[in-house]
C-alpha cells in the first residue's frame, strides 16, 4: 500500500463517524509525507487544524492506522506552509480596522489585501471559518457550490442574523473559486453598491454598458440582499442581469438577513427565483462552537490565553460571532498595554467595562419593527387595515409584551391610542401562531436578533 492509499483507507474510515462538513473542515486537505519505524507523519493545513486533529481524532486515527499496519505506534501532525496568493492590482487595507480599538495593530494582525477585480477580501477562506451544528448546512452548501460552481446549487442563498459569518461564507467560496479556476471571472458586491451602480447607469443613460459589465460574471456573490426591499427599478434589472447569468449555468449566491419569502416588497418572480435553488440558514453558534471559534482566533493572533479564559468569554458573549471577536481583541488590548496576565477576573472586569449590559427601549423596539418591515413609524401607528401593516403591528404588540414586559394598556397608548384589547388580541393571536409557524418563529427570532444588536 502506497501512502496515499493508507490514509485514503484511514479516511474512508473516519467519514463514516463525522458529519460531511466537520469532515471537509478537518481533513480536506491532510495527507501522509512519510511511515517510519512505526511513526507516521501528517501533513495539515494550518496550526488549528493541527492542534484539533490532536485532541479530538488522534487517538481514532491511530486506532484505525494499527489495524492497517500493526507496526504503527505514534502519529505526528505537521503544518504545511501555504504559500500567500497574491490577488492582480492590490488594494491594501487591514484587517485591523474592523475593529475600534486604538493599537490593536500592534496585536499582531495580518495584512490583507482586497483584489480591485473581483472586491474579495482574501482575509475570509474556508480554512479559518469553523463549522458547528448552527453553520454546518450553510457551509456545506457553500463548499459544494466553490467546487463545482454552476453546477451544485444555483442560486445558493444564505440568510441569518447579524454577524453570523454570511459574508465570510460567501467570500471564502469566492476565494475559493478564483484560487482554484483563475480563469473564471468572480465579482463580490455587498447590495446598496449594486443599487447605486444601477440608479446612477439608469441615470446617466448607460444601463447597456453596466448590463454587458456582468454579462461576462462567471460567479456573481451579492451580500445582504434583503436592501432590494421596495426597490422596484433595481429588481427589474437585476432580474434581467440574474437571468443572463443564470441561464449561462453562472453561478449567483446570496445572502440576506431572512429567507426570500420574508423580504418586503420583493417582486414575486425574484422570490421564485431565489427559492429556486438551495436554501440554507445560520443560527446561533451553541457554546462549543464559540470556544472553538476564540481558539482559532487565538491562533490566528499569536494570543495565549489560558483555556478558562476562553471558556468565560464563550460562556458570556453569546449574541453573534463578532461581538465575540471583539471580546477577544478587548482583551487582548487590555492585558498587552496595561502589561498583566490574563485571568478570569481580569476579563470580568474588561467584558464589564465595555460591553454595558444591552437594553432595549420601546424606541428600539419601534425602530427595529419598521427597518425590518421596512415601513414608517406612522404606519405602525395609524389603524390601517392593509395587510403588510397589521402583521408588523400585532409583531411590535407581541415583541413589547415580551420583550419589554410592558402592559397591554400602555403598548395601546404607545401605538398610536389603540385600546388594550386590540393589544391582547394581537399578543394572543402571534403568540399561538408562533407555535404552529416555524416560518414566523425564525422571522421573530432575527427580529430580535436585529433588536438586541443594534
Ligand atoms: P455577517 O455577514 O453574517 O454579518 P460576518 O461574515 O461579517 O457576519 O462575520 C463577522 C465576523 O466573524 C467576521 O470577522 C468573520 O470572519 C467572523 N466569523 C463569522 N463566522 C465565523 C466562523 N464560523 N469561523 C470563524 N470566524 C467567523
Ligand atoms: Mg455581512
Amino acid at each position: 500500500m502506497t501512502n496515499e492509499e493508507v490514509w485514503q483507507a484511514v479516511l474512508a474510515q473516519i467519514q463514516l463517524t463525522v458529519s460531511p462538513a466537520n469532515f471537509t473542515t478537518w481533513f480536506k486537505s491532510t495527507n501522509i509525507v512519510s511511515i517510519n519505524e512505526g511513526g507516521v507523519v501528517i501533513s495539515v493545513s494550518n496550526s488549528f487544524v493541527k492542534e484539533w486533529l490532536e485532541q479530538k481524532y488522534q487517538k481514532q486515527i491511530l486506532k484505525i492506522l494499527h489495524t492497517i499496519n500493526e507496526d504503527i505506534r505514534e502519529i505526528i501532525f505537521l503544518v504545511k506552509k501555504d504559500a500567500v496568493k497574491i490577488q492582480k492590482d492590490p488594494v491594501v487595507v487591514s484587517a485591523k480596522n474592523n475593529t475600534r480599538l486604538e493599537g490593536v495593530g500592534q496585536l499582531g494582525f495580518e495584512e490583507f489585501k482586497i483584489s480591485k477585480e473581483s472586491n474579495l477580501n482574501p482575509k475570509y477562506c474556508f480554512d479559518n471559518f469553523i463549522v458547528g451544528p448552527y453553520n454546518e448546512l450553510a457551509h456545506a452548501a457553500s463548499w459544494a457550490v466553490a467546487k463545482n460552481p454552476g453546477t451544485a446549487y444555483n442560486p445558493l442563498f444564505i440568510y441569518g442574523g447579524v454577524g453570523l459569518g454570511k459574508t465570510h461564507l460567501l467570500q471564502a467560496a469566492g476565494n475559493e473559486i478564483a484560487n482554484k479556476y483563475p480563469d473564471k471571472k468572480v465579482k463580490y458586491i455587498p447590495t446598496e453598491k449594486f443599487t447605486s451602480e444601477i440608479i446612477s447607469s439608469i441615470k446617466n443613460g448607460e444601463m447597456e454598458s453596466l448590463k454587458a459589465k456582468y454579462h461576462d460574471i462567471s460567479v456573481l456573490i451579492i451580500d445582504d440582499i434583503q436592501f432590494l426591499a421596495n426597490k422596484e427599478k433595481t429588481q427589474e434589472e437585476f432580474f434581467h442581469i440574474f437571468n443572463s447569468l443564470y441561464n449561462k449555468n453562472k453561478q449567483i449566491i446570496l445572502s440576506s438577513d431572512r429567507a426570500p419569502k420574508a423580504i418586503p416588497a420583493l417582486t414575486e418572480r425574484l422570490r421564485s427565483r431565489f427559492e429556486g435553488g438551495m436554501i440554507a440558514d445560520v443560527s446561533l453558534p451553541d457554546y462549543e462552537t464559540r470556544l472553538a471559534i476564540l481558539k482559532a482566533k487565538c491562533q490566528q493572533m499569536s494570543l495565549n490565553f489560558p483555556d478558562d479564559v476562553l471558556s468565560f468569554i464563550a460562556s458570556n458573549v453569546q449574541s453573534n460571532i463578532r461581538e465575540l471577536e471583539g471580546a477577544l481583541t478587548k482583551l487582548a488590548a487590555h492585558v498587552k498595554f496595561q502589561n498583566v496576565s490574563p485571568d478570569t477576573e481580569i476579563c470580568k472586569a474588561v467584558l464589564l467595562s465595555l460591553t454595558p449590559k444591552k437594553v432595549i427601549s420601546l424606541k428600539k423596539v419601534i425602530q427595529g419593527v419598521t427597518e425590518f418591515y421596512d415601513l414608517k413609524e406612522k404606519d405602525l401607528m395609524s389603524s390601517s387595515r392593509k395587510k403588510e401593516i397589521v402583521k408588523p403591528r400585532q409583531v411590535i404588540m407581541y415583541l413589547l409584551r415580551e420583550e419589554l414586559k410592558a402592559s397591554f394598556p400602555f403598548i395601546g397608548r404607545k401605538l398610536g391610542d389603540k385600546d388594550h384589547t386590540t393589544v391582547i388580541h394581537a399578543y394572543k393571536k402571534i403568540a399561538s401562531e408562533i407555535k404552529l409557524n416555524e416560518g414566523l418563529q425564525e422571522e421573530i427570532n432575527l427580529l430580535k436578533q436585529k433588536i438586541y444588536n443594534s
